[in-house]
């Protein structure tokens, strides 16, 4: 279903701020297979700031879960496919500069 909730924090300017700062603390490294594919390849980054718990209509609202650091984790595409099992979500992205980049809409319905 639509996830229009958490649309608004992923195309903020907090949001990305954080998602940014949070993945320039890990070095933009995947936390869990320690892929870095990004840092010094000049390949487009396939990183993605991930909720630990992930975001419902309840939780939204609190700051600490969206914006806690707790509840981050920087991932790598694949990684991040395999903690959601249908490869589909939407976070933070990277661009080529490292720069978060909002929501990509790869389904339209
Ligand atoms: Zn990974
Ligand atoms: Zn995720």
């Amino acid at each position: 279903m639509a996830k229009d909730f958490s649309k608004g924090i992923y195309n903020s300017r907090r949001w990305r701020a954080v998602a940014r700062a949070y993945a320039e603390s890990q070095h933009y490294i995947c936390e869990r297979c320690h892929n870095r594919s990004f840092a010094g390849t000049g390949k487009p980054a396939h990183f993605i700031v991930h909720h630990k718990r992930h975001l419902n209509p309840e939780n939204v609202t609190d700051d600490s879960t969206v914006y806690g650091w707790d509840n981050l984790e920087l991932l790598c595409i694949y990684c991040h496919n395999a903690v959601h099992s249908q490869g589909l979500d939407r976070e933070c992205r990277f661009d080529d500069d490292g720069n978060p980049i909002g929501i990509v809409n790869h389904n339209n319905g």
